[in-house]
């Protein structure tokens, strides 16, 4: 990994060693403004579509739109979630593409998009790749919780037939005794629990609560699809919280 720079090399998780479309990859993507890089092999995972591998794209959301939420989702919010999810998948289609180009079968997953099936699941659950990248792990509140920058993460990834040479770290949890999450959650949807390997998100969080609560409370910010309190105020966000007079 020494054409990255230290910098960079630190935040490509899950690869041995790089072939040159492996470099060109990670290249593309922190030029594109990436936060980390996870390569995986999900070829036991349920939903790989068939495909053996995965390329996570994470993108950090901007602390100083996190900033805030302070007990409720902002109109900044809605605006920077939607245009990180736009950007992402500019990415994983780029990337996809350039697989393609190189003869391997790639797609990309959206950022965010519900599956046919199911309203709360997406095609693949980019969380999965992430965490079998060894790029972090999953937080009581159901979300990636990325080892630089906590829950202040958005995924996407790119499936695909390449074979890496993996190094298959995975990072353990860090969640212990706190319920931070558990106590901020407006709706109650947060259990408490912490992730076990195999966890569905239904056994963190009550799916169906935090949409409804969602739908209800924040109907004027995009009819209620984001709420972001279990990200901001997660401690391993690291997020220094405004007062009304300014920043503390
Ligand atoms: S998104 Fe909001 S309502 Fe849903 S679990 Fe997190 S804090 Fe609770
Ligand atoms: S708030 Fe605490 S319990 Fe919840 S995800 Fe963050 S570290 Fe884990």
């Amino acid at each position: 990994m020494k054409m990255y720079g230290k910098e960079r090399a630190e935040l490509i998780y899950g690869l041995k060693s790089a072939d040159e479309v492996d470099a060109r990859i990670c290249e593309m993507l922190f030029d594109d403004g990436a936060a980390f890089v996870g390569f995986s092999d999900v070829s036991d995972v349920a939903e790989n579509h068939g495909y053996r591998s995965c390329v996570t794209v994470g993108f950090k959301l901007f602390d100083g739109i996190l900033k805030g939420i302070q007990g409720a989702p902002t109109y900044e919010y809605f605006h920077h979630y939607r245009t990180v999810n736009a950007a992402l998948d500019r990415m994983t289609l780029r990337v996809a593409t350039f697989l393609n180009s190189q003869g391997f079968d790639a797609i990309a997953i959206p950022a965010s998009q519900s599956s046919d099936s199911d309203p709360f699941k997406g095609a693949f659950a980019h969380k999965t790749g992430a965490r079998l990248s060894g790029a972090g792990y999953i937080g009581k509140n159901a979300l990636f919780l990325s080892r630089e920058f906590g829950a202040k993460v958005r995924l996407a990834s790119v499936l695909t037939d390449k074979e890496f040479d993996l190094s298959r770290t995975l990072c353990g949890g860090g969640c212990g005794d706190c319920e931070v999450c558990k106590m901020a959650c407006p709706a109650g949807a947060i259990y408490g629990k912490n992730y076990v390997e195999g966890d569905d998100v239904s056994e963190l969080v009550d799916v169906a609560k935090c949409s409804a609560h969602m739908k209800a409370a924040y109907k004027h910010i995009g009819r209620g699809a984001v709420c972001g309190i279990c990200i901001a105020e997660c401690p391993k966000s690291c997020l220094k919280k405004l007062s009304s007079q300014g920043e503390k």
